[in-house]
């Protein structure tokens, strides 16, 4: 019988979508494209990909770059953290390895931000090593060929399924092997109406034989997200085209490394929560009474309301952290999406 394997392979060859990163054997150009998709949808990967490498088309480009220029090619595309740390594993891979991705596996998953995940990637698809990679869509495909029927998220049904993968990994090209699983995943296993009649694996399915397919895989107990009342203020200085707005650096929020405007949690509806979002940032400014808008972001574990504040006459100290932007400047520094809406909702 043919196996899994080869008919998948098969599959693949004939039917991979024509993405930029799968033109590539470069490392480095995988490592960046891994970690821009966790999380992010094909469609909205491509553009910052090309960008990026564009921008910074070797690891040493990258580990030259500041932290600024690296962020402002991320915006928009969310989970800020991925960026630093890709940023600070590439310079790691400079300084250790003089620019060139480690082979070794232990030496891959050792550099910053690379867990098992987009190691096993880089290895599988730059170095033909027999590497599993699990991720959302070959977690889905695997519970149902193999009706893995504990929840996802779970440390056994991630063992499980880790161990599926190590198992169905080595042979030819098994950087192939791994793609075309995570493509069955994106485009014939789907969450919802897995296309199994044109299945290529589907005689080997257990979900289909025993007609759970749509029960599998078990999802994960998700909590609800955390609803967060916040205030922001945006402080200018100047009037008209020639106004500038004062931004903060902050190291411990959400957005760690971003440019952002001053914000504080409310506790209760009045001035006192945008007062002490100035006074934190240490500007003095003249502040509005009234919020002059609300705005409402949505991050993965967290459902923000923001009241936004204007404040003019903005006076402060620049600093590392604190500094003074014209908003036509903002495009190439790291600012945050919901930098951009708030400064568009206070500033139109
Ligand atoms: S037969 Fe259906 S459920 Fe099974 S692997 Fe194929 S698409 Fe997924």
């Amino acid at each position: 019988m043919v196996s899994i394997r080869q008919k998948l392979l098969g599959w693949y060859d004939e039917t991979a979508r024509d993405l930029p990163w799968r033109q590539t054997r470069d490392p480095y150009a995988i490592w960046v494209s891994e970690v821009m998709l966790q999380q992010t949808r094909v469609d909205t990967v491509i553009p910052y990909y090309e960008r990026f490498l564009a921008s910074f088309p070797t690891p040493k480009d990258l580990a030259d770059a500041d932290e600024d220029a690296v962020l402002s090619h991320w915006s928009g595309l969310g989970y800020y953290r991925r960026a630093r740390l890709l940023h600070a594993g590439v310079r790691e891979v400079v300084a250790q390895y003089g620019g060139q991705v480690p082979e070794d596996a232990e030496a891959r998953r050792a550099l910053p931000g690379v867990g098992r995940y987009t190691a096993g990637a880089i290895g599988s698809i730059a170095f033909d090593k027999e590497e599993p990679i699990v991720d959302g869509n070959v977690t889905r495909v695997l519970a149902r060929l193999f009706r893995i029927s504990t929840p996802v998220g779970s440390s056994v049904t991630s063992k499980r399924v880790w161990e599926e993968a190590a198992r169905l990994v080595p042979g030819a090209r098994p950087g192939v092997f791994n793609q075309a699983l995570m493509e069955l995943g994106a485009t014939v296993c789907t969450p919802k109406q897995p296309s199994c009649e044109s299945c290529p694996v589907a005689e080997h399915c257990d979900a289909r034989a025993q007609g759970e397919v749509d029960a599998l895989p078990v999802p994960r107990v998700r909590k609800a997200p955390d609803q967060v009342k916040l205030a922001a203020v945006v402080a200018t200085q100047g009037r008209g085209p020639e106004a500038r707005v004062w931004l903060l650096r902050s190291e411990q929020s959400l957005f760690a490394g971003l440019w952002g405007l001053p914000m504080i949690p409310r506790s209760a509806f009045d001035l006192s929560d945008a007062r002490g979002a100035l006074r934190d940032a240490g500007i003095s400014a003249s502040l509005g009474r009234e919020p002059i808008g609300q705005l409402h972001h949505v991050l993965t574990h967290r459902r923000m309301q923001i009241d936004v504040f204007r404040a003019t006459g903005a006076k402060a100290e620049t600093s590392e952290t604190r500094r003074l932007f014209r908003t036509d400047d903002l495009v190439s520094v790291g600012v945050s999406t919901l930098t951009k809406k708030l400064l568009a909702s206070a500033l139109s």
